[in-house]
């Protein structure tokens, strides 16, 4: 009977997937679950009896799975991106229909999902590529969505969706994002961004235990403090706690400390950065931390390195700086460089978005992007209401450093910002996100750069001509011949 029909199908039952399903069940609709790999059945199945018990069934086989949803159907794949989505896709479609939906919640290649809406659409099928954020957490409790293609799609699943995103003062964190594959290159941006602010915060934790000399113990209250304030986000918040966490597996000190400094990563942060180059967007303070992900990855080169120049007699660190630091003082100002470091990086994220919208005609509304970010989503913070507003008030916001109120506050950190940056370089400590930020910054904000020079250069030795501040039309100079 209908009546025993699921709402809803989940396939793909790893880490997100086994917690997005419960997070669904939990909220009411019965669901079906299905994985390649029937174990993770059997375990999603006993969390639902042990977390619940929830209206959740297990299903062994795709057949079995796509007839036990009521239509018309729809399914979330959660698998690992690329291939194993098409073989998930190939293997449930066979037992699909005419209106029933797919919506793919990996971290996949937006023209994947626009591909992939072109194949099943032949068959009548409508298509999603949804960003899921907030890892395993978000995904259990509540994550932020970013679901792109089909309208139709997003209609016939939009109660659940709403009811299963993490819920903030302006609603839940999910809305339609646009068309093709607009969910999935806005996750990809979110990812960028992420980057941005881990490897800011590594920078301002840098600064402050190598110039200032902080504890583990006071970055920790330092963290907490600045939770408390206009950096209050899950990234400052988690990095709080793990100062705290001691070493357990050998006792002694802080686990951080030991921890190898290198960063993983899985590909949306160079996909980031290639798209930014790809559209003439400048996205330093993203590029910078992708770059810096890299050379961690270099640690015997680094150690040696560390060995050739100390050889050669460099000096370590605060061996470069004359006077002694008001801890105090530095503690405030990292605190401010932090944060008008992060309004750049945000600033480039979301004028990539708005240029591959402009390309692809998707009319992303970046305020309404900046709102489904305030909760679920690893780079959730407080700050993100204002960016909400910011495009609130003027759409066509060129920039948000151009904003009045971001503006202003640019300007009241600026000294601050200019402090720790030179500070650090004095000392030899790297901060390539914070250098980047003000480079981007005071590149932006200058009326007048040296790209007229660079314009004569290329005028001189290729003819590409060159246009003049007191009069239009292109202009070329026999520049050999004058010198
Ligand atoms: P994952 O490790 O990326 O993938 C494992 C899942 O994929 C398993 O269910 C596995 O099935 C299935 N799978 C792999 N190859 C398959 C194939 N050829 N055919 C059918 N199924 C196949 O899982 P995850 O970490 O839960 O992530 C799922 C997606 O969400 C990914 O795109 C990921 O990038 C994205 N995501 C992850 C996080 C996170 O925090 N982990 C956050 C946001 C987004 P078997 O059990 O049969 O091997």
């Amino acid at each position: 009977s209908t009546a025993s029909l699921s709402r809803i199908g989940l396939a793909g039952l790893a880490v997100m997937g086994q917690n997005l399903a419960l997070n669904i069940a939990e909220k009411g609709f019965p669901i079906s679950v299905y994985n390649r790999t029937a174990s993770k059945v059997d375990e999603t199945v006993h969390r639902s009896q042990s977390e619940g018990p929830f209206a959740l069934t297990g299903h062994y086989s795709p057949r079995d799975f796509v007839l036990s949803l009521h239509r018309p159907r729809s399914i979330i794949i959660l698998v690992k991106a690329g291939s194993p989505v098409d073989q998930t896709i190939a293997a449930l479609t066979d037992h699909m229909e005419e209106g029933d939906t797919i919506i793919d919640g990996g971290n996949e290649w937006y023209q994947n999902t626009e591909r992939r809406i072109e194949q099943v659409g032949q068959k009548g099928i409508l298509y999603l590529g949804m960003g899921v954020s907030g890892g395993e957490e978000g995904a259990r409790n509540g994550p932020s969505l970013m679901p792109g293609g089909s309208f139709q799609a997003y209609e016939n699943v939009k109660d659940v969706l709403e009811k299963v995103a993490a819920q903030v003062d302006d609603g839940p964190c999910v809305t339609f994002i646009g068309q093709g594959g607009s969910g999935n290159f806005v996750k990809m941006v979110h990812n960028g961004i992420e980057y941005g602010d881990m490897q800011l915060i590594s920078e301002a934790y840098d600064v402050l235990k190598n110039v200032g000399g902080l504890s583990n113990e006071e970055l920790s209250g330092i963290f907490y403090e600045w939770n408390r304030g206009e950096l209050e986000s899950f990234l400052v918040e988690i990095t709080a706690d793990i100062f705290k966490v001691k070493d357990e597996l050998c006792g002694e000190g802080e686990l951080v400390d030991k921890i190898l400094d290198k960063t993983g990563m899985k590909g949306t942060g160079k996909w980031t950065v290639q798209q930014a180059a790809e559209l003439f967007v400048a996205a330093p303070t993203i590029a910078a931390s992708l770059d810096c992900r890299y050379l961690s990855g270099l640690k015997e080169e680094r150690e040696m390195a560390a060995g050739v120049l100390k050889e050669a007699g460099l000096v370590e660190g605060m061996g470069f700086v004359k006077s002694g630091v008001d801890k105090k003082r530095l503690i405030d100002d990292v605190r401010q460089a932090l944060y008008a470091s992060k309004i750049c990086s945000y600033a480039q994220g979301m004028n990539l978005l708005r240029a591959k919208s402009f390309e692809q005609g998707w009319k992303l509304n970046l305020g309404e992007l900046a709102r489904i970010w305030k909760g679920g989503c690893i780079i959730r913070a407080v700050f993100l209401d204002r960016i909400k507003k910011a495009y609130q008030r003027n759409p066509n916001l060129a920039n948000l450093v151009v904003d009045p109120d971001f503006a202003k506050e640019m300007v009241q950190r600026q000294a601050a910002w200019r402090r720790v940056v030179g500070l650090a370089i004095s000392a030899g400590i790297s901060t390539p996100g914070m250098c980047a930020s003000l480079a981007y910054f005071d590149t932006y904000r200058r009326a007048r750069l040296p790209a007229n020079l660079v314009q004569a250069q290329r005028d001189l030795f290729g003819a590409h001509t060159y246009e003049r501040t007191d009069r239009p039309g292109a202009f070329h100079t026999e520049w050999t011949k004058l010198a």
